[in-house]
């Protein structure tokens, strides 16, 4: 019955659509394309040529339909419901990276960090290396200042392209980014579409060595091998959440197919069946759970996106902190 819902959904949505050079896709399986794997379809998907090609899209789209966008999804739960409207990947021509004169870096947001980290170290580059564990894509890492081993995005953005709901293109600045940690002031219905870096001279081999070691490192203390979403929760500095969550006796918790990692248990893991609804689930247990044992409320770092399905509802910390 849903399905046949959904469908009709997205045929309705697809003839509202203006014209493109990209591809769309209607009731697009994207819960299988996160990093949990888990989540609902999306109405429809768009992956627009080029920004030209997203800037008329945008301008063209009828107000009323909600827009998401998406990068390689490791840092977010799609509810089991799916996401309303249309919802966007940057393919293709906005991957693009180049060094450019002066130890910059221009990519496109839908480079990987990784790669962004690979480029600077090729054209002699340093200081981008954190990028190189950071499982996500730039536009990602701009939306969150995406940060590792005492770097952050912030620290070397120089500006970022950006486009609005209405299809305008500014360049903003870092600093008017108000860029803190995992977080940045960006309007939220803005879509990142390149980024400019500074990097410092360096020399390659010693700067593949640094991601080398920034690799080794992950390896053995997070489990990146599995079906996560990197750290559910931010920091409340100068604790750290996975203390918090240890002491509260979360470690191993588990709901359903969701469970807090033996390994570093500030990351949930999906150990095979897992629904959206199960992974927000735990994650609100855990808030719960910590803030009685320690008075601290954990802000979710994992973004959470889409519908329930029906009948779905969630137990919120929140509701708890004002009944008791
Ligand atoms: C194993 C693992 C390890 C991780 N380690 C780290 C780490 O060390 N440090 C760290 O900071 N993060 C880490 N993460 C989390 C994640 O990789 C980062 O937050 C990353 O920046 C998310 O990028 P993404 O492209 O996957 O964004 P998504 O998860 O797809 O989206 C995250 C948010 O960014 C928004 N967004 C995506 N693209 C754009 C765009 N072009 N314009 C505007 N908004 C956009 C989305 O709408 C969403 O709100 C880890 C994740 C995993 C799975």
């Amino acid at each position: 019955m849903r399905d046949a819902a959904v469908t009709q959904n997205s045929q309705q949505l697809i003839d509202r659509l203006p014209k493109t050079r990209g591809r769309i896709t209607e009731n697009a399986d994207l819960g299988k394309q996160t990093w949990f794997r888990v989540g609902g379809s999306a109405d429809v998907l768009f992956k627009p040529e080029n920004i030209e090609d997203l800037q008329h899209f945008l301008h063209y789209l009828p107000d009323d339909i909600p827009v998401t966008v998406l990068g390689v999804a490791s840092n977010l739960i799609i509810r089991d419901g799916g996401i309303r409207g249309v919802t966007i990947r940057l393919l293709k021509d906005f991957a693009k990276v180049e060094a450019l004169d002066g130890n910059l870096i221009h990519a496109g947001a839908g480079a990987t960090d990784k790669n962004v980290a690979v480029v600077a170290a090729r054209n002699n580059i340093a200081g981008l290396e954190f990028f190189s564990g950071i499982p996500g894509t730039i536009g990602g890492a701009v939306r969150m200042n995406a940060g590792a081993y005492e770097r952050e995005t912030k620290d070397v953005l120089v500006q970022a392209t950006c486009i609005d709901r209405r299809g305008k293109i500014y360049t903003v600045d870092a600093h008017d980014l108000n860029m803190e940690y995992r977080h940045t002031e960006l309007p939220e219905d803005w879509i990142v579409v390149s980024a400019v870096f500074q990097g410092k001279k360096g020399k390659q081999e010693e700067i593949e060595a640094r991601m080398a070691e920034i690799q080794d490192k992950r390896e053995s203390t997070q489990p990146v091998r599995e079906k996560t979403g990197g750290s559910t929760f931010a920091n409340p500095l100068p604790y750290k959440s996975w203390e918090l969550i240890d002491k509260a006796g979360c470690r191993g918790h588990t709901i359903g197919g969701a469970q807090m990692s033996e390994k570093h248990c500030n990351f949930m893991i999906n150990t095979g069946e897992a629904t959206a609804l199960d992974l927000e689930q735990l994650g609100e247990t855990v808030r719960k759970r910590v803030y009685a044992n320690s008075d601290i409320l954990l802000r979710w770092e994992i973004k959470r996106i889409g519908e329930f399905l029906a009948g779905d509802t969630i137990d919120y910390a929140e509701d708890h902190i004002t009944k008791d």
